[in-house]
């Protein structure tokens, strides 16, 4: 077995994630909506700044496993399906292997086209809740009460038209090796804060 890292080690109640208020919620004004949501959950923002770095900053921020991006590509190519549209009309090719390296593009393009703010937040379970309080991918099947579901409005059968990646606000961590990888790839340790919130005692 792998031997334990220091970010394995952190105690349950440390469980972090990252999470980046995309271009679009940037631009809307919807940092500090977004901030307050986390925080009135009880989580622990321990890092922040914005950034506007480029497409190869990206490209490294993304996995670049071929399974990720065809997982990319038969989502895509399933929401073509679902909503009746001819993949092989639109993009040339309905083969997700294909389709999934062109999502990826888009993506790279839409994060690039304005600043991020990025964020490390901290608290029990803390990967799960921060996906739980944005909602899911599309914004069309978001339920009201999360944060894409209350405040986007674009779908897969826009995006896909206009071939570009859905903008969907903010950017959140799957799962614990995601949340390692990108918080090592935008903070340095030492831009992770360590403090107690006051209703810690109270809450755990
Ligand atoms: P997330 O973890 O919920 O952000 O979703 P993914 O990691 O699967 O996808 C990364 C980003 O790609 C999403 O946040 C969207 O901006 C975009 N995206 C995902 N699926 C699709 C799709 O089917 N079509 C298009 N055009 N963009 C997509
Ligand atoms: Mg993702």
């Amino acid at each position: 077995m792998a031997r334990p890292s220091a970010f394995d080690r952190l105690h349950p109640k440390q469980e972090r994630t990252l999470v980046l208020v995309k271009p679009d919620g940037v631009k809307r004004g919807l940092v500090g909506e977004a901030i307050r949501r986390f925080e009135q959950r009880g989580l622990k923002l321990i890092a922040l700044k914005m950034v506007a770095p480029g497409q190869p900053y990206f490209h490294d921020h993304y996995p670049k496993e071929q399974a990720w991006i065809f997982r990319l590509g038969e989502k895509t190519l399933s929401a073509f399906q679902k909503y009746g549209l001819d993949a092989k009309k639109m993009l040339g090719t309905d083969d997700p292997k294909k389709i999934g390296p062109k999502v990826r593009d888009w993506i790279l393009e839409y994060m690039t086209s304005g600043p991020v703010v990025a964020i490390v937040i901290e608290g029990i379970h803390a990967i799960d809740m921060v996906r739980k309080i944005t909602g899911p991918t599309l914004p069309n099947m978001a339920e009201m009460g999360s944060f894409r579901g209350d405040f986007s409005v674009d779908s897969p059968t826009l995006a896909n038209l206009d071939k570009r990646a859905i903008h969907n606000l903010i950017h959140a961590s799957e799962n614990a090796a995601e949340a390692r990888h990108e918080i090592k790839h935008w903070f340095t340790k030492a831009e992770l804060h360590d403090y107690k919130r006051a209703e810690e005692d109270v809450m755990f």
